[in-house]
């Protein structure tokens, strides 16, 4: 039924090249294969310019195992995505779990059935299809339903654009939740999305003035758009948004910072007709960036706002 062209593509990832085989073999007319035959090729291959749709990994495998593969593939945003079921001889309850618990969409144990595996890789490509059109032609974030990034990289040309023409200043802050890689770690992704999801709520409920924009700005960062807002005002923003998130006492006793999960923001103001070039969103990011990575360091927890951009007077 599909071209050759928009065939997609099943990453297998198995030592045994017996296995590789069968599984290819039951796929290679509907869809394009990609081989590992270890973890870190695995990664390397998901990681690279042409990524797999769905990718069947093996469990037990000399050097990384597929647990580990699937624990990096998750915590890198350009991967975290890609659908992966565990194909495996280990199978009882507690290592399907453990899989489940580190984000795979599926299990399969070995032997496996031919049928039942071709009846599963459709499912799943069929759904990764769909996800994949509604992310195109959608402008949120599929997990957190607030804006994602290309809706924001929209919006902050469009109010940049208008800054420039004179008007008035225009504010981003870029918020980094504090040691969430110690979160999901610890308590599993299926909570990591669950706290994301709470955590773009929060922050939401915070921009309530229209034409303010929070959006998702790729994994565990958010990013808000304050048209007609002073360094000063965007400050007070920042700050509310921080408390936001800490009040929503979302439990994270692996935190060094305190324990609950928290925010580190960054604040970067431009002011009418300054920055009147075409990278001016770019510097302001940059500035709003430098500001979240002040904010890391000073301890977390906090917003750092940031100098006034070069000679430009920022009120
Ligand atoms: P820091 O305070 O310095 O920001 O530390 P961190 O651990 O938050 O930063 P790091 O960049 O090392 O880790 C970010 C983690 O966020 C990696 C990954 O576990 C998690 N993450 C990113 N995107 C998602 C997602 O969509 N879902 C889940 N559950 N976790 C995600
Ligand atoms: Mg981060
Ligand atoms: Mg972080």
């Amino acid at each position: 039924m599909n071209t050759e062209a928009d065939k997609q593509t099943v990453l297998i990832v198995d030592d045994e090249p017996g296995n590789v085989q069968a599984v290819a073999n039951l796929l290679k007319d509907e869809c394009r294969i990609q081989v590992a035959n270890n973890g870190e090729k695995a990664i390397s291959i998901a990681s690279g310019t042409k990524k797999p749709d769905l990718i069947l990994l093996d469990v037990l495998m000399p050097g990384i195992d597929g647990y580990e593969v699937c624990k990096q593939l998750k915590e890198k945003s350009e991967t975290s995505t890609i659908p992966i079921i565990f194909v495996t001889a280990r199978d009882t309850v507690s290592d399907e779990e453990k899989g489940f618990l580190l984000g795979a969409l599926d299990y399969i144990s070995k032997p496996f059935h031919p049928a039942l595996v071709r009846a599963r890789v459709r499912t799943h490509l069929s759904l990764k299809r769909k996800t994949d059109l509604l992310e195109q032609i959608s402008m949120l974030d599929g997990l957190t339903g607030i804006p994602n990034r290309r809706s924001f990289d929209e919006q902050i040309e469009k109010e940049s654009r208008r800054t420039r023409r004179g008007g008035q200043s225009l504010s981003v802050v870029i918020m980094d939740i504090d040691l969430f890689k110690q979160f999901n770690d610890n308590y599993g992704h299926g909570l990591g999305d669950q706290c994301l999801q709470k955590v773009a709520r929060a922050l939401e409920n915070v921009a309530e003035r229209s034409g303010d924009v929070v959006a998702r700005y790729g994994g565990e960062e958010f990013v808000a758009v304050l048209p007609a807002t002073d360094a000063e005002g965007a400050a007070a923003m920042a700050e509310k948004f921080r408390v936001s998130v800490e009040a929503l006492a979302v439990p994270h006793e692996y935190s060094s910072v305190t324990n609950v999960v928290t925010l580190s923001l960054g604040v970067a103001t431009v002011s009418p007709g300054a920055g009147n070039d075409d990278d001016a969103v770019t510097k302001l990011l940059k500035r709003a960036d430098e500001a979240l990575y002040a904010a890391k360091k000073a301890g977390r927890n906090r917003c750092v706002v940031a100098p006034a951009a070069g000679g430009d007077s920022n009120t």
